[in-house]
């Protein structure tokens, strides 16, 4: 297995990481996070997901479902069971990716709960893209982001986060100062941007507004809980300024080929990375592009400094 992400800063190699996060997973038996918050991990780890999507159970007596995860029939009768007997106030969708939505409509029809999420994709949209998409998503109700759902220990807000995938939402939990971050914020990995839906510049405004919550603890759609957010906040920032750096430092070079870019900056990339690589490099492109310059403004000796710390803990494209 040779999927080293970059072995030039020591990281991880992404399917290495899935790998040992997968070698502890526990699949179909809900796993106790916090108190009032459930795990159900969905088997579908790939290289992009780690041990597979987290479908968590949220709540007392009555509770929310966040991420219902891929369409599989073992998948969705493991959520079923783990809410029998409960009331279902509604399963709230992070993105309309396949691995996080697609089981919504099955799960529906098994507990007879609404379904949340920022809307589907546009038709247009969903031509010019070639991502593992739910085309059919369609929310039962529509979150534009700001929302709080529910009342009393258990209400939570819905927080628009484009950047990963347009219609992206994290949830708040602001009475336990918990946020289920999605795609956006992970610890075992740092979140694919692929143009033309993912875009950087969302995807850095998304987390400022992350850092601007209350919360302390995020939970993602794939992989373990992450304790200090600020901290997994910062370090996501400064490896996407430290690629902006490399890039725009090409891009001074007079390199323009995306596939080049790719070879030289992610030495020793798996096959199956490429495309992902590839995404990441062309939304350093078009941050570029979009912020106007082809020198490295705003982003100084001081930010690529920081890329270091995460060297060795996590996988990096
Ligand atoms: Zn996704």
């Amino acid at each position: 297995m040779t999927d080293i992400i970059n072995s030039s800063n020591g990281l991880v190699p992404s399917s290495v990481a899935a790998e040992a996060l997968r070698d502890k997973a526990v699949y179909g038996v809900p796993i106790f996070i916090a108190n009032g918050i459930d795990v159900l991990l969905a088997d579908n780890s790939k290289d992009y997901t780690g041990p597979g999507t987290n479908t968590y159970i949220v709540g007392d007596e009555d509770v929310w479902i966040i991420d219902p995860g891929p369409d599989n029939a073992g998948h969705i009768d493991v959520v079923a069971d783990a809410v029998a007997g409960r009331r279902v106030s509604g399963i709230l969708v992070t993105h309309s990716h396949l691995d996080h939505s697609a089981a919504a409509r099955g799960l529906q029809a098994k507990i007879s709960a609404p379904i949340y999420g920022h809307g589907g994709l546009s038709p247009e949209l969903l031509a010019i893209s070639e991502e593992d998409i739910d085309a059919d998503f369609a929310p039962d109700h529509i979150l534009k982001g700001g929302e709080i759902l529910g009342a009393g220990d258990w209400r939570i807000q819905a927080l628009h986060t484009p950047g990963h995938f347009p219609n992206h939402l994290c949830y708040l939990l602001p009475e336990q100062n918990i946020l289920f971050s999605g795609d956006h914020v992970m610890g075992w990995s740092t979140t694919v941007i692929v143009p033309p839906l993912g875009n950087l510049a969302d995807y850095l405004d998304s987390l400022e507004v992350l850092k601007q919550t209350s919360a302390q603890r995020f939970m993602p759609s794939h992989g373990d809980p992450i304790d200090d957010s600020c901290a997994r906040i910062d370090e996501i920032y400064a490896h996407r300024l430290m690629r902006q750096q490399q890039v725009e430092e090409l891009l001074r070079q007079g390199q323009r080929d995306p596939a080049a870019i790719v070879e030289i900056l992610y030495q020793g990339l798996s096959p199956r990375l490429v495309q992902a690589a590839l995404g990441c490099v062309r939304a350093h492109m078009d941050y570029s592009e979009t912020r106007g310059v082809s020198s490295c403004q705003g982003f100084n000796d001081h930010d690529a400094g920081n890329m270091h710390v995460e060297a060795g803990r996590s996988a990096h494209l």
